[in-house]
């Protein structure tokens, strides 16, 4: 699994790095940036919630 963040849309409201720390990092603005490579095994529920989470519906999964 991947994780894709939509710059376009990302408002930068940081709920997903919160949610998960280890999938995303802010950049100086507070927008999120998904971590390169695939989501390890054990987070990728928490992928799921980061994604469900967003309120602009800016992260996907493929
Ligand atoms: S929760 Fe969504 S809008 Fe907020 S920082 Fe993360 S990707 Fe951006």
């Amino acid at each position: 699994m991947l994780i894709k963040v939509d710059a376009g849309k990302c408002q930068g409201h940081g709920r997903c790095y919160a949610l998960a720390p280890g999938l995303f990092d802010l950049d100086e603005n507070g927008n999120a940036l998904a971590k390169d490579g695939a989501v390890p095994p054990d987070q990728v529920e928490l992928a799921e919630i980061a994604a469900s989470n967003c309120p602009e519906r800016a992260i996907t999964l493929e």
